[in-house]
């Protein structure tokens, strides 16, 4: 059994891949090829964005909104510790610094309720200027956007969504990377819409904004390619990956169904074992990973091995406590959501199609060991 197996999928639409992978051979537009425009077309009508623009990574996603909002030394981000590093890494390549937020115990996702004390915080000391808001979708479900978006409004803050998790999901029947100011995502081959590589994607209602991205997506470029406004980044989305993607968006959405199933039978399996995913109600999730919470969660673990099955954990360390964020000045204690999920929670086996039969192993095995 494999964590996230992905050739069950390649299996159902290998022809398709296949061809659409020969097409790009054929016409050898290699860089920024009608694949991507396509994708992007047919993304931001999914999401029900504007503009899309496809990109090279989940990070240069978030990278580049940072970069078009001008994000430079002195600005303050506000975000959450128990993420992935790249949420709050692109703040401190820009020079930034990264406030962050402690996280619901339930949903994993930002406490609204404690973002607004940062603000003022941060305010009231002086010594950083609030520029912007990033809220994750934690293993796939949106945060709390009507607050945050109400937060950020009041304070003249922007909220970039870091949906990389996310991409699927729904909020108050609005899809992920639709819900703020700019939304972003990643295809890295895990994530709910995977490609074969990297890529990634940014969603914006703003023209203006959209503008700037397509600019800094191709090294600040103006007019043309060696006409250069601004500082960029070589940003862009692989043509093989779009052609890739395309494949894969046509049963995207049944995916988000079965992923739903499959969810759904752990947790109506597990709740008596182990603390199994919260999903408000106004949310679906677009179940990037599968995470459980227990007291005891080493012995839990060491148990799966054993069976052979495959186990991992996001979260170990939260980005306070991180080497690479020691500059920041915090320590165990400052965000103590985040410290008690990270030393409790870990992932088990999850994609569209994994069978009964797999499921009934993992299920069977965390009974066995709890
Ligand atoms: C995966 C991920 C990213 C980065 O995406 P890449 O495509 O790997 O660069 C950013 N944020 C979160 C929350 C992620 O899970």
């Amino acid at each position: 059994m494999q964590f996230i197996d992905l050739k069950f999928q390649q299996q159902r639409i290998k022809d398709k891949i296949d061809a659409n992978i020969q097409n790009v051979l054929a016409h050898g537009k290699y860089i920024q090829g009608p694949e991507v425009k396509e994708l992007e077309a047919k993304l931001a009508d999914f999401v029900g964005a504007e503009y899309a623009i496809g990109v090279s990574s989940g990070t240069d996603a978030l990278l580049m909104p940072l970069m078009a909002y001008n994000v430079k030394p002195g600005d303050a981000i506000f975000t959450v510790p128990f993420t992935f590093i790249a949420t709050a890494e692109v703040v401190h390549l820009l020079g930034a610094t990264s406030v962050f937020v402690d996280i619901e115990p339930d949903t994993f996702n930002m406490d609204v309720n404690k973002l607004e004390q940062a603000i003022i915080k941060v305010k009231n000391e002086g010594k950083f200027n609030p520029k912007g808001i990033i809220p994750v979708d934690l293993f796939g479900q949106p945060a709390d956007y009507d607050e945050i978006n109400t937060i950020a409004k009041k304070h003249g803050l922007f909220v970039l969504e870091d949906a990389a998790q996310g991409f699927g999901g729904t909020y108050k029947g609005k899809k992920a990377c639709s819900l703020t100011d700019v939304g972003v995502t990643s295809f890295f081959p895990a994530k709910p819409l995977g490609a074969y590589g990297d890529g990634g994607m940014c969603f914006t209602n703003n023209k203006d904004f959209y503008d700037k991205l397509i600019s800094i997506r191709v090294h600040g470029q103006g007019t043309n390619k060696y006409d250069n406004v601004r500082v960029g980044i070589n940003g862009r989305l692989d043509t093989f990956m779009a052609a890739i993607l395309l494949a894969k968006f046509e049963i995207f959405n049944e995916e988000i169904g079965l992923r739903q199933d499959v969810a759904k039978r752990y947790s109506d399996n597990l709740k008596d074992f182990v603390t199994t995913p919260y999903v408000k109600d106004h949310n679906i999730s677009a179940w990037a990973q599968y995470s459980v919470l227990h007291n005891d969660k080493e012995k839990i673990m060491s148990g799966l091995k054993e069976d052979g099955i495959p186990v991992a954990v996001y979260y170990p360390k939260p980005l306070h406590l991180q080497d690479a964020f020691v500059d920041l000045g915090y320590k165990f204690g400052d965000f103590p959501i985040s410290e008690d999920v990270a030393a409790k929670i870990f992932s088990i086996p999850f994609h569209p199609y994994l069978s009964h039969q797999d499921q009934d192993l993992v299920i069977d095995s965390i009974k066995k060991h709890v």
